[in-house]
């Protein structure tokens, strides 16, 4: 088995679904194989992450501000599942209409996004493309606004693909993807930028020798980063843990299609 064929098979082999033979054929790999061993625990790291977080999250605040406001319309929509309450649509509308013009030009970047993900999260239908297809996601982003995109695979952790949107942050488009792990919204964003002029401020991480900034804002937690050419932005209830994993498989899935 090559390290190749053995990327391609991690998934079943941790479910412990290879073929006998495959599955012996893969054991004898990883005992020669550094880097499948390597890629192996990161895997099992990932899911063992993803498997302790809570199933249902949002902010005290949030929740606060959104039980206000459904007081005062009671009709029942269909939500999505991120939803800690069912509101009514008007409510929904006026919450993002409330919340989305906050494009004021000074707002820090990643205050924009997380306005975005609460934002998105109360409307029935927030993707503008409904997909679980990578592929057919990054064909869209690049045909409707030219942005070479990476959407990563993050299922075998149990966060599910549902879509994507074009956004408009700091006066520019932005690739917008949507994620659930059961009951909560993972959004994950693409924001070209033109050298520098990212700045991303929030605590330092190094994870697997790379830098990010972890945030909280708003009750939600970020993690951010950018590798000058766009800034990456998560923003979920998850924990750091979970939002770093993912950050980090997004990299990988950019680096392997960098070097394509
Ligand atoms: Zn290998």
């Amino acid at each position: 088995m090559s390290c190749r064929e053995f990327a391609a098979s991690v998934h079943p082999y941790l479910d412990g679904e290879l073929p006998v033979e495959a599955m012996a054929a893969a054991d004898a790999h990883l005992a020669g194989c550094r880097d499948c061993a390597g890629l192996l625990g990161r895997e099992r790291q990932f899911r063992e992450v993803l498997r302790r977080q809570p199933r249902e999250a949002a902010s005290p605040e949030f929740r606060a501000k959104i039980t206000a406001l459904v007081r005062r319309e009671q009709r029942r929509v269909a939500w999505r599942p991120w939803l800690v309450a069912p509101l009514a649509a008007a409510v929904a509308a006026l919450l993002v209409a409330v919340l989305l013009p906050a494009s004021r030009p000074s707002a820090p970047l990643l205050a924009e996004l997380v306005d975005k993900h609460i934002a998105y999260a109360q409307i029935e239908r927030p993707v503008e493309l409904a997909s679980n297809d990578r592929g057919e996601l990054e064909q869209w982003f690049q045909q409707r606004a030219g942005l070479r995109v990476a959407v990563p695979d993050y299922s075998p952790a149990g966060i599910q693909l549902i879509g994507g949107r074009l956004a408009e942050a700091h006066e520019r488009k932005v690739a917008y993807i949507f994620y659930e792990k059961g009951r909560t919204l993972l959004s994950v964003f693409v924001v070209p930028v033109s050298g520098p002029d990212a700045h991303l401020t929030g605590r330092p991480v190094t994870f697997r020798g790379q830098e990010y900034f972890a945030k909280d804002l708003k009750g939600y937690r970020t993690v951010a980063w950018t590798d000058g050419r766009a800034v990456f932005g998560l923003v979920s209830a998850l924990d750091y843990d979970a939002l770093l994993e993912c950050a980090d498989r997004l990299r990988l899935e950019r680096a392997e299609r960098n070097r394509l």
